[in-house]
């Protein structure tokens, strides 16, 4: 891996070519010299794609994703050609065809039961035991830790924040509620029968979740062990939006699949729950402008190939690590406010640069509801996201967007998704970081809290920072103090680091 070197920072706004911070701010060529690096294209024509083409075509090719719009030949030599050829066609649609398409996705919307009943004292946080992946050990074989989500679940509850009957429960996403977003094809992908021939879905669903074994099991295994969890968790994502919009505020404990468009799927991403989301607000008229503030440690090229076209009412801010996967060229057009930043970048220049640019983000367009796709694969040590944030970063950082939403002259509801994090500790710091969040005041739920009070007449869940509190010191709740000597340390361990 290379070397960390702070000067090849970018930043870049659909506006704006890309732009070097740092000292060599007025050198763009020193960048590709000093690197080796591909050359980003820098046009005065803010307009134009050249940045995007030039940049794509320098770019290992194996690593880069399908794009059937730029990349026709690589789509050819999948399985799937045939089914990508039919959506190109399918693209030529007449306006009387995109309106029946529209009343098509708002007959779905209304019949869509994903919009479950929440009581005044569940707390806007939405999981469910199903989330977590687990079968025969297959799941053992992806980086990703697949029980991860059960995981910050539970130590939340042990931390006394909530209890099963103040959480949210989703429901799966049905097939008509992925169409809302997804092609037929691509669903039709994920589950074609053995009988049609070649399992053509074994091989995509294999593909999609980096499992290759997976491509050898029956497909209602498959439904079952692999995609059901994630069709819940795509359930949970669009609740979660709409409880956003309700309650100034939501959690999705799981979702985040941000490599997953409408058409294509990757990256352990099979559902395009952000896309989805989203498309259910606006179909419903309860949002006109939405911003997507994508701070995984990979680049967001689902959402941003799915609202690509829709610029002016979704603002998507992806702060990505440039150097790896998916590297997609195509979906940079879908960025409004691009900041690529290199290998192990640490906590005080990440913060400053996601501050700066959502700061201005925020000046320049006003969002109905800001997406936060929290992925906490920037973490130190993480093979795959390659960034060297600390634990106590990543608090700081989700702390630090929450704080923006709810400072704007108008609060903007926030939902947030847990998205990527590949090693065994996410779950701690997912958990420690929702946690400082109560703490804060930043989210909060009376009504839950009172209920809880309720259930434990000696409890007293309801947290506010106290004046000289430190950081590090367990929440005065029963129920913590009811938890063991290793909830301590895991607080010790974690919230600790805001004390220093
Ligand atoms: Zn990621």
């Amino acid at each position: 891996m290379a070397e960390p070197d702070d000067s090849l920072l970018t930043q870049t706004t659909d506006t704006e070519p890309a732009l070097v911070v740092g000292e060599i701010k007025e050198n763009r060529e020193t960048r590709c010299e000093d690197t080796g690096m591909e050359e980003e294209a820098v046009s005065d024509d803010p307009t134009n794609g050249e940045e995007v083409r030039l940049s794509e075509t320098n770019d290992e090719p194996e690593q880069s994703p399908v794009s059937m719009q730029e990349d026709r030949h690589l789509v050819r030599r999948t399985s799937e050609s045939d089914d990508i050829e039919e959506e190109e066609r399918e693209e030529e649609s007449t306006e009387q065809e995109i309106a029946e398409q529209y009343a098509k996705i708002r007959e779905r919307i209304q019949k869509s039961k994903l919009y479950v009943n929440v009581e005044p004292h569940q707390w806007p946080i939405i999981y469910s035991p199903d989330y977590n992946i687990s079968f025969l050990g297959f799941e053992k074989l992806h980086p990703f830790d697949s029980g991860k989500w059960g995981k910050v679940y539970n130590l939340l509850k042990k931390e006394g924040m909530f209890c099963d009957e103040t959480t949210v429960c989703p429901l799966e996403a049905t097939e008509d509620d992925l169409l809302v977003a997804h092609t037929k094809q691509y669903i039709s992908r994920l589950k074609k029968d053995i009988s049609e021939g070649f399992p053509k879905w074994s091989i995509s669903v294999a593909g999609i979740t980096e499992i290759p074994p997976v491509a050898l099991l029956p497909n209602y295994i498959v439904q079952k062990k692999v995609l059901r969890p994630l069709r819940l968790q795509t359930g949970g994502s669009i609740l979660a939006a709409k409880l956003a919009m309700e309650r100034g505020w939501a959690i999705n404990i799981g979702g985040g699949f941000h490599h997953c468009s409408s058409k294509q799927g990757g990256g352990f991403c099979a559902y395009a729950d952000i896309t989805l989301a989203l498309r259910f607000l606006f179909h419903q008229g309860t949002i006109k402008k939405a911003m997507i503030l994508d701070l995984d440690a990979h680049q967001g090229n689902g959402h941003e190939r799915d609202f690509m076209q829709d610029k002016e009412s979704v603002y998507i801010l992806d702060v990505y690590n440039r150097h790896i996967y998916p590297r997609d060229g195509f979906a940079k057009r879908g960025i409004s406010r691009k900041v690529e930043v290199n290998y192990f970048i640490a906590d005080e220049q990440y913060m400053t640069l996601v501050a700066s640019n959502l700061e201005a983000a925020l000046n320049e367009f006003v969002p109905d509801i800001l997406v936060y796709n929290a992925g906490t694969d920037s973490l130190e040590g993480d093979p795959l996201g390659a960034l060297s944030i600390t634990p106590q970063g990543i608090i700081k950082r989700d702390m630090m967007v929450f704080e923006f939403a709810r400072d704007r002259p108008k609060p903007i509801p926030i939902v947030m998704v847990t998205s990527g994090g590949y090693q065994r500790n996410n779950a701690d710091i997912i958990a420690a970081s929702i946690l400082n969040l109560w703490r804060r005041g930043l989210i909060a739920c009376p009504e839950a809290e009172e209920y809880q009070g309720k259930q434990e007449p000696s409890s007293s869940t309801s947290r506010q920072p106290e004046e000289g509190e430190t950081a590090g010191e367990t929440p005065s709740t029963s129920n913590a103090d009811a938890t063991t000597q290793g909830n301590r340390g895991f607080f010790r361990s974690f919230l600790g680091f805001l004390g220093r």
